[in-house]
């Protein structure tokens, strides 16, 4: 049977919340033995999650977590929007249910544990994804790695291959990164998750850091990459961003008592 393709969102409230969700479903609908594990951050699930969800037809879990206050970017009192990583609990949440949910028949470290075949991705909610991505996703067997477009200052960043071997990173921004990849460059075997029940993100490492911080507590090492996409020649995400939307003029008439948005 085919591994299953977890994937994992952190999700937050704005106005494009709901019209770039619904975009993900549109892709996901066309995917098959998928399985989306949604993370609010909020201190409660929304109606408006909830509902998207369940009239998606998609396999799903539902859950969420707040970013502690001192964590979460504030562009009001002069943030910048790279200076805090996002989604990094709500990644968290998703991987600690992944170990709930699989490891319950057996101890860590029992084979038992592996019988759920299935590949990690980490999906943020504004991205786009090509519907080929899926199965090079699914063919992961440790850590695959491809062209991510529109991000670090570039059209693309990707992995540099030599004969099939990842042998460093073709990028302008930070390039001394070990692992010098976007969340969406990359997907791990559900197997390394389980067996390294520490593993996850870390909102004190420096920016830009992340993807490292996980992977090497995954214990990969740049060998073990394997390239998708073409030999990691193609681009099948791209880190699109949603524009904030307008609502000057809600606002005005809010005020003066002669629209509400209700
Ligand atoms: N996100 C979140 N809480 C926040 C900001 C972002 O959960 O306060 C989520 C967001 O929905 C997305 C991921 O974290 O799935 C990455 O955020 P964003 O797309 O804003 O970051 P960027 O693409 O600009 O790096
Ligand atoms: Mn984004």
């Amino acid at each position: 049977s085919s591994p299953t393709i977890f994937l994992i969102t952190p999700t937050y409230a704005r106005h494009a919340q709901k019209s770039d969700l619904t975009r993900l479903v549109h892709t996901f609908k066309h995917v098959e033995n998928l399985f989306w594990i949604v993370v609010e951050d909020a201190s409660d699930k929304s109606d408006l999650v909830a509902k998207l969800l369940r009239k998606s037809g998609l396999r799903y879990a539902h859950l969420n977590v707040a970013t502690p206050k001192g964590m979460k970017i504030d562009l009001a009192s002069g943030d910048k929007q790279w200076s805090k990583p996002r989604g990094v609990w709500q990644r968290n949440e998703g991987l600690r249910w992944l170990r709930e949910t699989f490891n319950k028949q057996a101890p860590v470290g029992n084979s038992a544990n592996q019988q759920q075949e299935g590949v990690v991705y980490f999906a943020d909610d504004d991205n786009t994804y090509d519907l080929d991505l899926f199965p090079e996703i699914r063919t992961v067997r440790t850590a695959g790695v491809w062209p991510v477009a529109f991000v670090g200052e570039l059209l693309v960043e990707k992995p540099i291959v030599v004969a099939g071997i990842v042998t460093g990173w073709d990028v302008a921004y930070k390039p001394d990164r070990p692992f010098a990849v976007d969340m969406a460059g990359f997907a791990v075997n559900l197997r390394l998750v389980l067996q390294h029940p520490h593993a996850g993100f870390d909102d004190g490492q420096p920016v830009g850091y992340q993807e490292t911080y996980f992977l090497r507590g995954l214990g990969v090492t740049l060998p073990d990459l394997e390239p998708k996409a073409g030999n990691c020649s193609e681009v099948l995400v791209w880190h699109t961003r949603t524009e904030k939307v307008n609502v000057f003029a809600e606002k005005r008439w809010n005020a003066r008592g002669k629209f509400s948005a209700g």
